[in-house]
């Protein structure tokens, strides 16, 4: 019963959260989002500069022990602000926090991942496009253009972005069998155009949902496949979708950063990897059970996190989040979460 009324605040708060970033977007709208741009800018103290010439960092492999080579593809830097990142207070600061915290992280990275798998080669995530440093890039969706453009900072440069490193490690684009999308907030879609002809997974959740979608990128024709989970479990997880017919890549419904993420997992003998998409920022918010600053539903959040603590604390797993400055030396070292 307790738990019953739990669950329901957090449902209204998370209710109130999506209205809130709704009413800013009609308000923003209303007001015109150029004058509250500027508005913004001039209270805002900016994350540091970055000299943007070429590409940030060079792509990294790591070749598991059946031969299965995993790239990390960094595709350039995000900032946010420093209570983006973390939840703070009761019930976390949402958009408020946000929009009156001064202080921005640190340059983190936007890492996306390849798995040359012998089926066909699977991505997780696409990352962002050199033309988010451009304001006009988010016109195309006003209610969400003032929440990217105000909270968040972009370092990416042409290099950066999927297509041209797919090239630098010698993967043609058309031999991308599987795109999976963790989630389609822009910093991991941004590339969809470069792979328009993979299939495309995406949770069926996020696709319909205004909070931070933006379809006005999506490529033209844009048919994703909607992940259906089966009941086939791994570890915590009591459903999967398994990407190859020997099992060892899959999906699992990993919700909580939005209502409909999801992560992908190699499975190997010695190993188990997590490739987690927003599930945290970083594995020590895993570990130490903290959430992001804004998550779309919180509840959810802690027992995605909850169910990836059991798995790791079951069997040796490298966890891989996308902003984590760790996540590279990680799938290098195979460095394993220790509880
Ligand atoms: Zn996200």
């Amino acid at each position: 019963m307790e738990s019953n009324s739990k669950a329901q605040a957090l449902g209204r708060r998370s209710f109130l959260r999506h209205l809130g970033t709704g009413a800013l977007g009609t308000l923003v709208g209303g007001f015109g989002t150029e004058r509250w741009l500027s508005f913004w800018s001039s209270t805002q103290e900016g994350a540091p500069p970055l000299p943007l010439q070429g590409r940030a960092v060079e792509p990294v492999t790591y070749t598991t022990s059946s031969g299965i080579r995993i790239h990390n593809v960094q595709t350039g830097y995000v900032a946010v602000k420093s209570a983006h990142r973390l939840y703070t207070g009761s019930d976390g600061g949402g958009i408020p926090a946000i929009a009156f915290d001064r202080t921005w992280t640190e340059w983190m990275p936007i890492n996306t991942w390849v798995i040359e798998h012998p089926e066909g080669i699977v991505m997780v995530d696409t990352g962002e496009s050199a033309q988010a440093m451009n304001r006009d890039y988010f016109s195309c969706d006003p209610f969400n253009q003032f929440f990217y453009t105000a909270f968040l900072r972009f370092a990416v440069t042409p290099e950066d972005e999927i297509g041209s490193q797919l090239e630098v490690l010698g993967i043609p684009t058309d031999e991308v069998r599987w795109v999976v999308q963790t989630h389609l907030h822009s910093d991991h879609m941004g590339g969809l155009k470069a792979v328009a002809g993979s299939e495309i997974v995406v949770s069926n959740v996020d696709l319909n949902s205004r909070t931070g979608t933006l379809p006005c990128h999506y490529p033209p024709g844009f048919a994703p496949t909607i992940a259906e989970f089966q009941p086939e479990p791994v570890g915590p997880f009591t459903t999967s979708l398994p990407l190859t017919s020997d099992g060892k890549v899959r999906i699992v419904p990993t919700p909580g950063h939005t209502e409909g993420h999801q992560s992908v997992i190699l499975l190997e003998d010695d190993v188990t990897w997590f490739f987690a998409g927003d599930t945290s920022f970083t594995e020590a918010q895993l570990t130490a059970n903290q959430l992001g600053g804004i998550v779309a539903n919180p509840a959810e959040n802690r027992a995605t996190l909850a169910r990836i603590r059991e798995l790791c604390g079951d069997r040796p797993t490298v966890y891989l989040p996308s902003h984590d400055p760790e996540s590279r030396t990680r799938l290098l070292k195979q460095s394993t979460v220790n509880l």
